[in-house]
């Protein structure tokens, strides 16, 4: 989730005296990066994954799930056993928000042969069995979005209640300080955000209505305070912290183009892709213990962070030179990069970056060598959490410019995680060796992501996409372009319509001819041996299949676990018991002991 410095951050009081400074020469320090680097050529093709691990404990007797807090811990053995004695060594760990939380990276990049697509899941295999295997005896590593019953009484492991008084970090009736990581910068960004926002962030899913669920669902909390009151809307699952939207864990991939130009067509390009991607990916229906109305996490993170003040969400009048902000920190693009290669875009996405304030600042960093160091552009960079992120070289560094491709939801295996990563990446390889154009307007790409959240949006969502993506660069999307602007009309002439996920994945005769099998024929030129072929084969059978609904999304295949279980009495709840047979398949399924058909198929057993 971002850089971590050593030091100690200010309180937004004095974090907003020197918001100016720290944009002011994180823009110098953008320019300088630009200037130096912007001819860079031919870096190579590089890539890599990162999946966010929760830690959760299995109490067998009382039949019980817990999130164990003690990821610091964890880390420290990871690391202290892996890169710290040998710089080869194949797995990477990195701190994530939550003190019940880690995240994987493999050792090294991937490299840009077909090959490396065999070597990703058994990276992923080695990642769950050294941070398995450092465990206690009753806990699991699990690679699921979303804990169900985060935020119910006794969710963590030491147990700990929430402190809902001004002095707490999140104040949040539910999620208690402890389950934040202990670096400070989690819970300053966590306070700050709250200050900043001159409230407690709101979270209000919609809530699934089974057959007993109360109409109006409209809850009564424990302990309240007025803000609680006023947030909570009926018919809801209500939320008042951080954790429960950075609290979740997903699958992400960055990719190091060959220069400055490529990196920007390619963010352009997977863009379109993120909210179809996510929703193939949706994985996260239930929320402190409860069955929502919606199947990925994306929403949820968005509302955690949202650190606008009510005038810049619309609500109360602007005064003092204030505009309004129309997203959250954490929320889809806000412009292309390359449309034709106008520069103006470039400037324009960092401006757009830098209209938010700083959020966590060390006192040591602030005064910085600007042509060496970029800690202010990172600062306001890496707390801009979109779907994708466009990452400038650091100075004085061998990285090229990457793009980050951030929407999708972890899945249950490291099969599945690593047939997720490989698609995406195959398909940067045909978006540039084909050079296809998937732009629409970003209007569009909106609604697409507000639809690829609701339930059972794999089958049901239909998405904006392009007819012809074998046009190239479209005078239609050029300069003022209506893609750009977003002032387009639904006539049935335009560049795109309408799609189920079926049609954008597998094609339907005179419609779109299907990105599964435009993979296909590039794969048919490429030179691969037998046996990564079978892998890749396996994970597009997989992609293929959840796209037509032979199989379920992660989402799917949890709610019907849910409504089949004994216990589960149709009110959209979800008990300890229920969380904890849940948690018992899912590690069963992830360790490979069980077989499960209708989320995952039977893929070809390779002889290794
Ligand atoms: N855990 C966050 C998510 O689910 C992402 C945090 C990060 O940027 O690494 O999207
Ligand atoms: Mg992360």
């Amino acid at each position: 989730m971002g850089l971590l410095s050593q030091g100690n951050p200010l309180n937004w009081e004095n974090t907003k005296k020197y918001a100016d400074h720290i944009r002011a020469h994180g823009i110098t320090q953008f320019v300088n990066i630009y200037n130096n680097l912007k001819d860079r050529q031919k870096d190579v093709l590089k890539w890599g994954d990162e999946v966010e691990y929760m830690l959760v404990e299995l109490d067998d007797k009382k039949e019980k799930v817990r999130l164990v807090l003690n990821s610091a811990d964890v880390l420290n053995t990871l690391q202290s056993q892996g890169e710290m004695i040998n710089p080869n060594h194949p797995t990477l760990w990195r701190p994530e928000y939550g003190s019940y939380m880690i995240e994987g990276t493999p050792g090294q990049p991937y490299g840009g042969t077909m090959s490396e697509f065999n070597t990703v899941e058994s990276n992923m295999g080695k990642r769950r069995r050294e941070a398995s295997s450092i465990l206690n005896q009753n806990e699991i590593l699990c690679t699921i979005t979303s804990f169900p019953r985060l935020g119910c009484p006794g969710f963590t492991q030491p147990e700990y209640p929430p402190t809902p008084v001004e002095s707490g970090v999140s104040k949040s009736l539910f999620f208690p300080d402890e389950a934040i990581n202990r670096h400070p910068r989690f819970s300053t960004l966590t306070r700050n955000i709250r200050h900043r926002r001159g409230e407690k962030v709101a979270i209000n899913v919609p809530i699934f209505k089974d057959k007993c669920t109360p109409s109006p669902f409209v809850e009564k909390f424990p302990v309240d305070d007025e803000e609680s009151a006023m947030a909570a809307l009926p018919d809801h699952i209500y939320m008042d912290a951080m954790g429960f939207g950075m609290g979740n864990c997903c699958l992400q991939v960055t990719f190091q183009a060959c220069s400055i130009d490529e990196a920007r067509y390619l963010y352009d390009q997977l863009a379109t892709f993120c909210p179809i991607v996510m929703a193939l990916s949706a994985a996260s229906p239930f929320y402190r213990g409860h069955v929502s109305d919606i199947d990925c996490r994306w929403g949820v993170i968005s509302a955690s962070v949202d650190d606008r003040t009510q005038e810049e969400r619309g609500l109360k009048p602007l005064k003092n030179n204030k505009y309004r902000i129309f997203k959250s920190r954490y929320d889809s693009i806000d412009s292309y990069l390359s449309i034709c290669g106008i520069d103006k875009m470039l400037s324009q996405h960092i401006a757009h970056l830098f209209i938010r304030d700083p959020l966590c600042t060390y006192e040591e960093k602030l005064h910085q060598d600007d042509e060496n160091e970029s800690d202010h552009f990172e600062n306001i960079q890496s707390t801009n959490w979109q779907t994708m992120r466009f990452k400038p070289p650091p100075p004085n560094s061998d990285i090229g410019w990457r793009v980050e491709f951030r929407p999708m939801e972890v899945q249950l295996t490291d099969f599945e995680n690593a047939a997720y990563v490989v698609f995406v990446v195959l398909l940067t390889r045909v978006i540039l060796s084909y050079k296809l154009d998937f732009l629409i307007p970003l209007s569009k790409v909106d609604e697409n992501l507000k639809v690829g959240q609701r339930r059972n949006a794999v089958q049901e969502g239909m998405f904006y996409f392009r007819k012809d993506i074998f046009k190239g660069c479209n005078p239609v999307l050029d300069g003022t372009s209506s893609a750009q602007n977003g002032c387009e009309t639904d006539g049935a002439n335009e560049e795109y319509t309408l799609m189920s996920i079926d049609t954008i994945i597998n094609g339907k005769e005179g419609v779109f001819q299907g990105l599964i099998p435009i993979l296909n024929c590039y794969l048919e030129t490429m030179e691969v041996d037998v046996d990564t072929r079978c892998t890749i084969l396996n994970y597009l059978k997989l992609i293929k299949k959840r796209a037509s609904g032979e199989l379920m999304t992660m989402a799917k295949w949890m709610r019907e676990f849910v409504a089949k279980h004994p216990e589960y009495k149709q009110d959209s709840v979800i008990s300890d018991k229920i969380n904890y047979d849940l948690f018992v398949k899912c590690d069963g399924i992830a360790k490979g002991a069980e077989q499960c058909p209708e989320l995952i198929g039977n893929p070809v057993n390779k002889v290794k």
